[in-house]
């Protein structure tokens, strides 16, 4: 008989089919973690950055940001005429956040060569870790070369790779196609730049130079007008707050690339009262020492939880049986448990 083999067949691929649909519809189990692709589970990152120092970047992009609670990165030219009357206001605006300081070199006039670039790019690092932002010493700072005239760069990739490792410096994406004034020139095309990177899940980036300072008997080098600039700040804010955008600096952004791609994650126990995971990163933990986001599925009863690590208890809420809450991949044992009163 022919019709019994091809029945059996027939029987055993509709089970394998209602396994495969079942196996896709089956709840996460509890404790399932996993490491977010970025900060806060949010979808994809937008770094603002800042070239050469200019005086509307202290007094209108700074404080502007502040306001929004946004971060971005400034590259500075510590021998440039514009910074040294204000060197000490520079000094000024990390207290109040959201600053972020990098390397642009010393003049901004090029390298005659390796020795120069040695004093050009590790005296700007110098200045910027000891006086500008102090901090962990020989912490990373991102690298921004400046763009100078035919002739008046010369060092190979070579050499430049040499002296960032030196310096501990971490070069930072290509101006190509990036620059507001330059690449672009209006608002949708610079929120366009976010909405690129949420579909992507991604990251994109702006270069920003100067900043329009309304009154002021001149204007900063490719002033970026107010009308346009500020409110690129509402659609940054108004993204981050919707959990779209992760607006940050280089380092931070670059830190959790590392991390994230070096790390890995593990339940290692789950009762009904909690949690235990271990989060690890092959990463150099002194230069990478940004906490990651962890996702974990926990009982859907669970509303506000305690999350101890080492010496550190953070408090987050769970969602719909979802915590995200931050940790340090360094192997600390993380313990979740339901806070008291839930
Ligand atoms: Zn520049």
């Amino acid at each position: 008989m022919i019709s019994q083999p091809l029945s059996a067949r027939w029987t055993r691929a509709l089970v394998l089919l209602l396994m495969a649909g079942l196996a896709s519809r089956l709840p996460a189990a509890t404790g399932d973690t996993r490491v977010a692709t970025w900060r806060d589970d949010r979808t994809a990152v937008y770094l603002l950055m800042f070239d050469d120092g200019w005086v509307g970047q202290l007094q209108v992009a700074i404080p502007e940001l502040q306001k929004r609670g946004l971060t971005a990165t400034f590259y500075m030219v510590p021998e440039k005429h514009e910074y040294k009357g204000v060197a000490a206001k520079w000094a000024e605006a990390i207290t109040g956040g959201n600053v972020v300081y990098g390397v642009h070199t010393m003049t901004h006039g090029g390298v005659k060569d390796l020795e120069h670039a040695r004093w050009e790019i590790g005296e700007c690092a110098r200045v910027i870790r000891e006086e500008l932002q102090p901090g962990k010493p020989n912490r990373l700072v991102s690298f921004a070369q400046p763009g100078v005239g035919p002739g008046k760069w010369n060092i190979n990739k070579e050499e430049l790779t040499l002296v960032l490792q030196e310096n501990n410096l971490i070069d930072r994406p290509p101006f190509a196609g990036h620059g507001a004034i330059y690449h672009w020139q209006t608002l949708e095309q610079m929120t366009a730049l976010g909405d690129k990177a949420v579909a992507a899940k991604g990251m994109e980036y702006l270069i920003v130079h100067g900043v329009e300072r309304i009154g002021a008997k001149w204007q900063d080098f490719w002033a970026l007008k107010q009308d346009i600039f500020l409110p690129l700040l509402d659609y940054l804010k108004a993204k981050s707050d919707a959990r779209e955008l992760w607006v940050t600096d280089h380092i931070t952004w670059h830190q959790y690339v590392v991390e994230r791609d070096a790390a890995t994650v593990r339940t290692l126990n789950v009762t009904a009262n909690g949690i235990q995971l271990e989060l690890k990163s092959s990463a150099d933990s002194e230069l990478y020492d940004q906490p990651l986001t962890l996702v974990t599925e926990v009982p859907a009863t669970w509303g506000a939880c305690t999350i101890a690590q080492g010496e550190t208890t953070v408090l987050a809420t769970a969602v719909n049986g979802t915590l995200t809450f931050d940790a340090l991949p360094n192997g600390a044992p993380i313990s979740i448990s339901p806070a008291a009163g839930n």
